[in-house]
């Protein structure tokens, strides 16, 4: 099959022409005859708590259907349901409809695996997680929650108590570690990305500020090349000039997130967040007492904001495709070219979603 497309991002360049499949397989890039769009590698959501109507954490198969579908047409390909701290009884169901959505794919987009946001974080910086369902580092709690379900990451706080040990354990797993929602302080920073931490989750957004002689997680995850930096690039987390300098700090480091909440893709209101009520206004999501609860974005508009603080749109595509898939060890993910897996958004001139194709089979046509 023929997508249609004038051209192609591939491995970070723009290439004139049409690409064309055969099977769940890219065959070719560059075929003379092209239509109109541009072909890129399919996003990647590593963060994403829920979208149209679906809450990860209440989701049963048919809103992980719906979720998939949702997320196909923003241009998603493969993502992370991630769980906000819960009570450590709540972690089981979710957990168990997620795997069955991942071992039975019903069409959109695939799911990864799941990202544990918590329990183990700091209660300085819980942002929009219920104080009462943080913990300390829990060896066994941490292995009965991924013997639960397919977890395949965890953001936590690693300057709490057995933090470091925790990351090392969890890592041992192979599982991405991701430090959020923590007071660390530069040292701990380091070590923790030493213990083999791979990334800080939402870049200045709860956790310890950078500030000049306390750079923090942030200043440490900026600087190091071996640790991704993910962002919520919707105007409301990060001023464009904050995300537009994480941007070109982090470089190919850089991974767009969501970090949305069940009323992305819904109309302003009240909805859930796991256990708490959140008020949805102005593209911002909030608790009553106006702290920041998750977003209302799409990986399509993050791009959009992304080039319109600045970058390059083959940048902003490698940062909400390829970054995401090499921070999860999915190479098979955020690639466009001859020999791989088809999975491949197709953006028009405003940037918007024409089509997306999922293992080689269309997920998305915009009608
Ligand atoms: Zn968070």
């Amino acid at each position: 099959m023929r997508l249609g497309v004038s051209a192609a991002v591939v491995d970070g360049t723009l290439i004139e022409g049409d690409v064309t499949i055969d099977g769940d397989s890219v065959t070719a890039v560059g075929v003379a005859g092209g239509g109109h769009g541009v072909a890129v590698p399919g996003f990647v959501d590593a963060h994403i708590n829920g979208i149209a109507g679906v809450d990860f954490l209440s989701a049963d198969a048919g809103g992980h259907a719906r979720a998939a579908e949702a997320l196909a047409a923003v241009g998603v390909v493969a993502y992370q349901p991630t769980l906000v701290s819960s009570l450590p009884g709540a972690y089981d169901a979710p957990l168990a409809a997620a795997a069955a959505a991942m071992a039975a794919p019903r069409g959109g987009a695939r799911v990864l695996g799941v990202h544990l946001e918590g329990p183990f974080l700091s209660s300085k910086w819980p942002g929009a997680h219920d104080p009462s369902n943080l913990r300390e580092p829990d060896a066994q709690l941490a292995d009965r929650l991924c013997r639960a379900g397919p977890v395949t990451t965890v953001t936590l706080a690693p300057e709490l108590d057995g933090g470091l040990e925790l990351v090392q354990r969890l890592v041992r797993q192979g599982i991405t570690v991701s430090v959020g929602h923590s007071d660390a302080d530069a040292a701990t920073a380091h070590a923790a990305f030493d213990s083999g931490a791979r990334a800080i989750t939402h870049v200045h957004n709860a956790h310890r500020r950078w500030r000049p002689r306390d750079p923090g997680p942030a200043g440490v995850a900026l600087v190091r090349p071996d640790v991704w930096v993910q962002a919520i690039v919707d105007g409301v987390h990060l001023a464009p000039e904050s995300a537009l300098g994480a941007f070109l700090a982090a470089g190919r480091r850089f991974c767009l997130v969501t970090d949305a909440v069940e009323a992305a893709g819904m109309p302003s209101g009240s909805y859930r967040l796991g256990d708490r009520d959140v008020h949805v206004a102005d593209g911002a999501v909030s608790l009553a007492d106006g702290t920041l609860a998750g977003s209302v974005l799409t990986m399509d508009a993050a791009v959009r904001n992304l080039v319109a603080s600045g970058a390059a749109l083959a940048d902003a595509v490698h940062a909400a495709s390829t970054a995401p898939a090499q921070l999860l060890g999915r190479h098979e993910l955020g690639v466009l070219e001859p020999g791989v897996a088809a999975n491949i958004a197709v953006l028009n001139d405003e940037l918007e979603v024409e089509r997306t194709v999922v293992g080689g089979r269309e997920a998305f046509a915009a009608r």
